[in-house]
């Protein structure tokens, strides 16, 4: 298990997100984007803004994608 913050995934605060798999924290920030931005939290809309365009942009979002991934893997384990 490995924990990966908000901020490490370019959001604004930080938030701790645990799995055992890049996916699994990348999926995590994305939820607790939505969920803050639908609170009203307006520090996290641009980070949520970019989330989404790298799912509707695949190939420019997955430099972003395999930095994490990669940051990830260099996590020590919880
Ligand atoms: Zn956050």
């Amino acid at each position: 298990m490995k924990t990966m913050t908000c901020r490490q995934m370019g959001g604004p605060c930080d938030a701790a997100f645990h799995g055992n798999k890049a996916d699994e924290v990348i999926n995590a920030q994305d939820r607790h984007l939505k969920e803050m931005v639908g609170n009203g939290d307006a520090t996290h809309a641009d980070a949520l803004k970019e989330m989404q365009g790298r799912w509707k942009r695949p190939v420019s979002g997955l430099g972003w994608y395999r930095k994490t991934k990669k940051a990830f893997a260099a996590l020590p384990e919880d």
